[in-house]
């Protein structure tokens, strides 16, 4: 499933064809994708100038001049991509409308942007702008991870007296958003830390150097435009290089990356999914 460093990198590559630009037509190609599409989505998005695209935690967040905002979400397997070239005035070039393509927005530049998901786990909504942070999605999620509001001081007061797993603590979204299973074990392995140790027994100071981690590991993930395992793409098709950056994640029965470890990747399931880390430097 994308995690925040793909769906960030899905909104760059959409910005350049979307932001500022208007939809001259919205193609809704079935009623719903993981629930229905909101009443008339189509003519709601159609004439709609985006005025800027933004990102909050998994989720794409389009501001139209309408007063509402398209939310996407990618789900387990929803790509968007974009073809066309918005600055050529006559060419209008576009891939044949492919199978699972349940979405397409022609810009008024030229460019269409197609939401693709053969699963179909995505979703789309429409949302008034100014009460955004109140969606069901929304409402209850913690800071955003690259944001100013998520600092060591959170962290450590999210964490204190907490009984749950490390592992489950950061995949919680309330305590901060966007963080799933391949980033938690990255983020964990980096920082030394096993993930069946339960948070509130982490001292302070090691619960604090989880923050300046988690920062980079992200920042690192979006330079190299996400992580491509199954399904995922960048919005120009492309595959995410991070996954060859992983140095826990998939690699059960590896040798321990850490100079001078010599431990063996292990994985264990906690709450329905696959744990990967070293026994012996992960404490
Ligand atoms: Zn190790």
């Amino acid at each position: 499933m994308p995690e925040l460093p793909e769906v960030e990198t899905v909104r760059r590559g959409l910005e350049p064809s979307m932001a500022g630009e208007r939809v001259s037509r919205a193609d809704v190609r079935r009623p719903d994708l993981r629930w229905p599409f909101p009443p008339n989505m189509a003519e709601r998005l159609t004439g709609a100038r985006v005025e800027r695209l933004r990102r909050r935690s998994k989720y794409i967040l389009a501001d139209l001049d309408t007063g509402e905002s398209l939310l996407i979400h990618l789900g387990m397997s929803g790509r968007m991509t974009v073809s066309g070239d918005p600055l050529g005035q006559f060419v209008h070039e576009h891939p044949q409308i492919a199978k699972h393509d349940h979405v397409i927005l022609d810009m008024e530049n030229g460019a269409r942007v197609t939401f693709n998901d053969a699963r179909r786990f995505g979703a789309m909504d429409l949302l008034d702008t100014a009460r955004a942070e109140e969606h069901p999605l929304l409402a209850k999620l913690g800071p955003e991870p690259l944001g100013n509001r998520f600092d060591e001081d959170h962290l450590v007061a999210a964490f204190e007296g907490r009984n749950t797993p490390v592992k489950s603590a950061l995949l919680d979204q309330r305590i901060v958003a966007g963080l799933g299973n391949i980033y938690v074990c990255e983020v964990l392995f980096r920082a030394g830390i096993s993930p069946l140790r339960k948070a509130g027994q982490i001292s302070p100071a090691r619960v604090a150097s989880l923050v300046p981690i988690i920062r980079y590991v992200l920042n690192e993930a979006i330079k190299a435009g996400g992580s491509s395992l199954k399904d995922y793409r960048q919005a120009d098709g492309e595959l995410g290089y991070f996954q060859h950056n992983f140095r826990v994640y998939g690699r059960e029965g590896g040798a321990c990356s850490r100079e001078g470890c010599g431990g063996t990747v292990k994985r264990v399931a906690q709450s329905g999914r696959s744990s990967f880390y070293c026994p012996r430097c992960q404490r």
